[in-house]
């Protein structure tokens, strides 16, 4: 470690809760892989990040790059330097691994495969993944060839990264826009695979899929826990929502100036069981691809221990 990287590791180190406790540094962002794979940890620095997600490729592309291996050993080395504690992947865009056509299905699954290998050679903890779409409207049948698909990935890429299904929007025939549909999905997944597989729970995609987290956050996280288990949850997108409760609609807004509000995230920065969890912005980014993510981080970094204060007034 460079000397210079020294008093922003001390500065970090030195955060504490509001009951004097240090906090986990679970916090970061989306960032950009412009320029090479290994400029993501500097920019996740830049922002302040501990945590960060990237795309391996070109996420509306199917076209597979090859990670050379100087760029993966800078990755890795960056990303050390840069004192990043989880790093996380999500997946292309055009991965429908719920898909009836075979062919898309057969391409998606290959796609899908390839990314897990890229997320091991880097290192990654985790790939994120939109659960896809059942465009012939077969929903059982979308949920059972995408449970499929993801335990062929996961078996053909033993010692490579865990497998997070994404909450999604709900919207037209997508699949993943529920709990029970997420619960579906993993149950199908064979043991050992399904060990490997955990749920990325993305407050804008719940909160316009219906799920209230404003009016009810703990009825939210009960049905979560009676479907497919709160534990599973291992990383969170944090982002407000543009689109009205409900509307399917998935357009993420800046952390408390959306639709959903400040609330929710008060209590989920909060709360003791998502303690350690990383919580990842992907909230718009501005002109500069910094100060935006700075001030969002910035935000939830304040709603920290703020409930606590509030809950019991005599604390100080
Ligand atoms: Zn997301
Ligand atoms: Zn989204």
């Amino acid at each position: 470690m460079s000397e210079a990287a020294e008093p922003a590791t001390c500065r970090r180190a030195s955060r504490r809760d509001a009951n004097g406790e240090p906090q986990p540094r679970v916090l970061g962002a989306h960032v950009s892989v412009a320029g090479g794979v290994d400029r993501a940890p500097g920019r996740a620095e830049e922002i302040g990040a501990a945590v960060f997600q990237i795309f391996t490729k070109q996420p509306n592309r199917w076209a597979d790059p090859v990670v050379a291996d100087d760029r993966v050993a800078a990755f890795r080395s960056e990303t050390a330097r840069a004192g990043v504690t989880r790093t996380v992947s999500h997946d292309s865009y055009l991965i429908n691994l719920a898909s009836p056509r075979a062919d898309l299905w057969r391409r998606s699954a290959d796609s899908f495969r390839r990314e897990l290998e890229r997320a091991a050679l880097l290192g990654l903890d985790a790939v994120v993944t939109h659960p896809g779409n059942a465009t012939d409207g077969d929903r059982a049948s979308g949920i059972s060839r995408n449970a499929a698909g993801v335990a062929q990935a996961l078996e053909a890429v033993p010692a490579g990264p865990r497998v997070l299904l994404e909450l999604t929007s709900g919207s037209g025939t997508s699949v993943g826009g529920t709990f029970e549909e997420l619960a579906s999905i993993i149950a199908r997944i064979p043991e050992p695979h399904r060990a490997r597989v955990g749920v990325c729970f993305d407050t804008c995609h719940a909160w316009v899929a219906g799920l209230d987290l404003r009016n009810d956050f703990d009825g939210v996280w009960m049905r979560a826990d009676d479907t497919f288990g709160v534990r599973r949850v291992e990383v969170f997108h944090l982002n407000d929502a543009k689109a009205p409760f409900g509307s399917h609609l998935d357009r993420h807004e800046h952390i408390g100036k959306g639709t959903i509000g400040i609330g929710p995230f008060r209590r989920l920065m909060n709360e003791d069981r998502f303690r350690d969890v990383p919580k990842i912005l992907e909230t718009p980014k501005g002109d500069d691809g910094v100060t935006a993510d700075r001030e969002n981080l910035a935000v939830l970094r304040g709603l920290r221990g703020e409930l606590d204060l509030i809950l019991r007034p005599g604390t100080s």
